[in-house]
């Protein structure tokens, strides 16, 4: 039977699976992963230096796993001299399991050591309990605590772990959606703060990288499908909230304005490193007067969480964490 898909305008040998959104370029799974490639590794360049930690933020999803995946690549290419380690937060959903049997897979493949810990044991509740304390028509969704409370336990377990960056495997579209969210929560400083390299706004914030943040969401999901790499495909059901809005609206509009997306995300970050610049916005950091973490207020959006928490479950939940003897 003929092959009704055409050959790849690269190589013109393997049949084409993904077409590349900005040029219509039809590309074969070797061919993309080659693209994907280059543009992550030209972004580590100026990301990763000699004698880091990178600990990787590894949910077990497409995303984070191909971060992972590629750094090792890099790190192998001999391109910086560093070491990884991967991260996994429990939040103890029934998602979570499939995600965390991926990220074991993924990381004993790469020989990279993994560290997996209970939102419980960080934070004394995890997202199943959220979900079922959360009184009907409440003003947050468990979508809105896991969030904040898993970015809280990953900076926390990856300094523990002496790490000197963390690798998100925010793509493209998540970078952008994220400021847009910030711009209409008038949050101006957090995407100063968000900028890629940036200097970390306290010393108890493991700086940010986020590898795959010029590699669009499709493109990240048709590179791991061909990589074959063990990861969870699908999307948390919990995703609530403004981002699955704001997802959507930006699709729209790049379906009638292809590339407004990169054009966008150039615009915002351009905005953010002039006001930087200007020094017109404090990025500093102070400390949280309950957990010690840095934050921007008096006691950090964690915390202000877990005060709630605490109300609705009626018990106390520990504000600092130290981990226990391993
Ligand atoms: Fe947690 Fe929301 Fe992410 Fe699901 S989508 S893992 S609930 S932050
Ligand atoms: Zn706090």
């Amino acid at each position: 039977m003929m092959s009704l898909r055409p050959l790849c305008d690269r190589c013109e040998s393997r049949e084409a699976v993904h077409t590349l959104h900005l040029t219509g370029e039809n590309l074969c799974g070797e061919c993309l992963v080659q693209d994907v490639r280059r543009r992550v590794f030209s972004l580590l360049e100026g990301l990763v230096e000699d004698g880091d930690l990178v600990a990787v933020a590894l949910s077990g999803g497409k995303d984070s796993s191909l971060a992972l995946y590629l750094l090792d690549e890099y790190r192998r290419a001999g391109r910086r001299s560093f070491r990884l380690v991967a991260v996994t937060i429990d939040e103890g959903t029934a998602y979570r399991r499939s995600g965390i049997k991926a990220a074991r897979e993924l990381t004993r493949r790469l020989g990279v050591e993994h560290v997996l810990v209970g939102m419980r044991e960080i934070h004394g509740i995890d997202v199943a309990e959220i979900r079922a304390l959360l009184p009907k028509g409440w003003r947050r969704s468990a979508c809105t605590y896991c969030g904040v409370l898993r970015r809280w336990a990953v900076n926390r377990v990856a300094r523990e772990l002496g790490a000197t960056k963390v690798a998100t495997g925010h793509n493209l579209d998540d970078v952008l959606q994220t400021h847009l969210m910030n711009l209409a929560r008038g949050d101006v400083p957090a995407i100063v703060r968000s900028g890629q390299g940036v200097r970390s706004p306290s010393p108890l914030m493991v700086p940010r990288i986020r590898p795959l943040a010029s590699v669009r969401e499709r493109e990240v999901a048709a590179a791991a499908l061909y990589l074959g790499l063990p990861a969870h495909f699908g999307k948390c059901p919990l995703t609530t909230g403004m981002r699955v809005g704001v997802r959507r609206a930006v699709d729209e509009l790049e379906a009638r304005l292809p590339g407004i997306k990169e054009d966008m995300l150039r615009g915002l970050q351009s905005l953010a490193d002039r006001v930087r610049a200007s020094g017109s916005i404090k990025v500093e950091l102070g400390s949280c007067r309950l957990c010690g973490e840095p934050t921007t207020g008096e006691i950090c959006k964690t915390c202000q969480m877990k005060l709630e928490l605490q109300e609705l479950a009626g018990r106390p939940l520990a504000f600092r964490w130290s981990p226990g003897p391993s």
